[in-house]
């Protein structure tokens, strides 16, 4: 049977919820990015300076050996060497930079010191073993470039710098390795956070909203239905017939009323209670006979009804079919009242053809209205159409 239900507005609100979450969600995707792109930055300009001055001490030292000859082992041979080189290594310690050391990798592959210019307390004796943290490590010996290896923590980034000194057959043969941590700046860490936080705030209640809208939408539909539905006999009732009158195409419909015969007997002869148990089966009996979702069943008053049937492609005669087949069949019935004995009924219909002709619902009504009180007339169980429009 047809539905009307008046959703718009509430998935209109849905919708914009959406997209309001979807849009709010693209900003805080867009937060994460903007701090990665300042972090990005701070790094560039915290580093420019340092990365030049390692570059310059990585000159000087290899201005000091003989290029001709293997590099570590000239360092390793030679005391006074390897203390002058300690020394330029000294130079680089500043707060930030907390460890400046000259590595090489031995025959085994494993890297070993050759200087440090840490403190003596910590300093690294030569030749002494040194784990490297990642294999990113060794991409230095294919790139023969300088390269960062950052760790990121909360309030730090530490970052180990590795410059490559080559030999004379362009081999990466020494590293000079400085550690160094920057802070990071901490009023843009907490606008940041601050600015992440309010927008996951907004996404929750968004979020919260739409959930609620929802639910609320869905208890709506469902009150909203079941105010149009008829209890007793669970066909549409009067509120829906107001709502149906301003969405209705009367064009597209053949308006009967049906009511049922004698029924005041049957209440009379078998109690209330089985005449309400016959009404139910009778307006049962008319939902099995009309075409799903397109035909419309009413039950306007006690035991009157309005079978709207729809007329498709001009064909009225179709249309009537639908409410010839109703009479027929339950004409044909059999109204069980308990488990044994039944009971046999008929109907009365009026059918409108052409509803459209009158100015409104409710006028075509009763036209239709007149044609069952013909059929009344005219002995009952059968049916009348109007015929002066
Ligand atoms: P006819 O229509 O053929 O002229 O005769 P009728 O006996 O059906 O006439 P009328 O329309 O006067 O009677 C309708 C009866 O239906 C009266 C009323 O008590 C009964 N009725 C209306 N609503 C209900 C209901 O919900 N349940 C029951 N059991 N009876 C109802
Ligand atoms: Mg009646
Ligand atoms: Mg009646």
């Amino acid at each position: 049977m047809k539905k009307i239900f008046n959703m718009t507005r509430s998935f209109y609100l849905i919708v914009l919820s959406v997209i309001v979450s979807f849009l709010l969600l693209l900003l805080l995707y867009g937060t994460i990015k903007l701090e990665e792109k300042i972090e990005t930055k701070m790094v560039s300009i915290s580093t420019i300076d340092v990365l030049a001055i390692v570059k310059n001490s990585a000159t000087l030292i290899q201005n000091t050996l003989d290029k001709n000859q293997n590099l570590s082992e000239q360092i390793l041979n030679d005391e006074n060497l390897q203390n002058k080189i300690e020394k330029k290594l000294e130079l680089l310690i500043t707060p930030n930079i907390k460890y400046a050391y000259l590595l090489y990798k031995d025959s085994r592959g494993v890297f070993r010191f050759l200087a440090d210019g840490a403190s003596s307390k910590e300093k690294a004796f030569p030749n002494q073993k040194f784990d490297i943290e990642t294999s990113q490590w060794l991409d230095i010996y294919t790139n023969k470039k300088p390269l960062s290896i950052e760790h990121k923590y909360l309030q730090e980034l530490s970052i180990s710098y590795l410059f490559p000194i080559l030999n004379n057959k362009k081999d990466v043969e020494l590293i000079l390795v400085i550690d160094f941590s920057i802070k990071k700046i901490e009023e843009i860490n907490e606008i940041i956070t601050l600015m992440k936080n309010g927008i996951i705030l907004i996404v929750s209640i968004v979020i919260l909203f739409l959930f609620i809208l929802i639910i609320q939408t869905i208890k709506y539909l469902n009150i909203k239905k079941s105010s149009l539905i008829d209890k007793l006999t669970n066909v549409y009732n009067r509120n829906y017939l107001h709502e149906l009158q301003n969405n209705l195409n009367l064009n597209d419909y053949i308006l009967s009323t049906l009511d049922i015969d004698f029924f005041k007997k049957i209440n009379d002869t078998f109690g209330h209670d089985v005449g309400d148990k016959v009404l139910k089966e009778v307006a049962n009996t008319i939902l099995l006979s009309v075409r799903d979702k397109e035909d419309i069943v009413i039950r306007y008053g006690g035991e009157e009804f309005i079978i709207l049937t729809k007329v498709k492609n001009n064909q009225h005669q179709s249309a009537l079919n639908v409410i010839e087949r109703i009479l027929k069949i339950i004409e044909e019935h059999k109204f069980y009242y308990n488990e044994e004995n039944f009971l046999k009924l008929t109907v009365s219909i009026g059918v409108n053809l052409f509803p459209s002709k009158s100015k409104n619902f409710m006028e075509a009504f009763k036209l239709a209205d007149i044609s069952l009180y013909e059929a009344k007339k005219k002995g009952r169980n059968n049916i009348q159409i109007y015929q002066k429009n």
